[in-house]
């Protein structure tokens, strides 16, 4: 971006919401990547709106980021404008209805079902991402879905209308939607929930979250499982039976913990991590004949 299109974007969006030349080790769960040439913090949608118009009209590429959880950004980091929604994250609570802005985490959305005594979210506590980062990847665990109590998200799309879509509406499949495929923007997203019993749920969230201590490797950087479950099949299993727990390239590193997970296990870069899917990859089909395909989000010049 040059000095002319920087100091527009400033115009647009405030000078103490705009950062230029931006580690996205920083904003990342994996702490790998190079930098954004500019990240937008985003408090309200007019906000958003005027930066994605900006970015359109000056040919800039941009990027939505929620809690970075599920993203390995290149060593060469980002040409273009990174957009902040962490910073848009109020949550509400109406009767069994929690309305979140995008940025909101989970957890907290959680931590509000739980306060509220709302049911059916107790799944999704432990996901380190935000609400619509977690609506986007219709992300999921210990046996929930987030279409399972989506009950309408509000959206930005590619022609800059706001639309609301029903549940339903979003064609919600394996780590996939609607909105993701057409590139939308999750302004918000209203959870229908079950009223419930306080104790009753907080056993559960706490349960559900000592499991993933137990499994997890939450002690190293990573961007949680990096291959989607294989269709009759799971990922991690694979990579244990063709032996490759443990696998490294530089700092990156099968987990000895939980195989479906790449950890970066010291100052891995995004090429170590991607040797390693690739070596992994092709262990796979070369054993098993199964395809597997990565869940993190790549993001930069590979
Ligand atoms: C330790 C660990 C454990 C994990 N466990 C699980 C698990 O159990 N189940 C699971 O499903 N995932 C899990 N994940 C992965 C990750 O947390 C989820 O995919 C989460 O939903 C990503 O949310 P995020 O806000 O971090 O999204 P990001 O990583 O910031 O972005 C992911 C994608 O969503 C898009 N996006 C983000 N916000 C928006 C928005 N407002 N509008 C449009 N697009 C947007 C981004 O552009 C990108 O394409 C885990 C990750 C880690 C690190």
């Amino acid at each position: 971006m040059n000095d002319t299109k920087c100091h527009q974007l400033i115009q647009i969006a405030g000078e103490e919401n705009v950062h230029f030349d931006v580690s996205m080790a920083s904003l990342t769960s994996f702490k790998i990547g190079g930098p954004a040439d500019a990240v937008v913090d985003i408090h309200q949608t007019e906000d958003l709106k005027n930066v994605v118009a900006f970015a359109d009209e000056k040919d800039i590429s941009y990027f939505l980021i929620g809690n970075g959880t599920n993203l390995l950004v290149s060593d060469g980091g980002y040409r273009g404008i990174i957009v902040n929604t962490r910073t848009m994250s109020n949550i509400k609570v109406k009767d069994t209805m929690i309305i979140c802005e995008s940025g909101a985490l989970l957890s907290r959305c959680a931590k509000a079902a739980l306060d509220a005594s709302l049911e059916g979210m107790a799944f999704a506590s432990g996901i380190p991402g935000t609400i619509g980062g977690a609506v986007v990847m219709n992300a999921g665990a210990y046996g929930g879905e987030m279409k399972d109590i989506v009950e309408s998200v509000t959206v930005l799309d590619d022609l800059g209308d706001i639309r609301i879509l029903k549940g339903d509406e979003c064609q919600f499949g394996y780590r996939d939607s609607l909105i993701k495929r057409n590139k939308w923007i999750v302004l918000s997203v209203n959870l229908r929930l079950r009223q419930g019993d306080y104790n009753i749920i907080k056993e559960e969230m706490k349960d559900l979250n000592t499991r993933r201590r137990d499994k997890q490797p939450l002690n190293y950087p990573s961007a949680g499982s990096t291959f989607k479950r294989p269709a009759g099949h799971f990922a991690a299993k694979l990579i244990e039976d063709a032996g490759l727990k443990g696998y490294r390239v530089g700092d990156a590193c099968v987990s000895e913990k939980h195989s479906g997970f790449v950890v970066n296990v010291g100052k891995a870069t995004s090429k170590d991590v991607l040797s390693v899917i690739s070596h992994v990859q092709s262990e796979v089909k070369r054993q098993f004949d199964v395809e597997l395909e990565p869940e993190v989000i790549i993001l930069g010049e590979i």
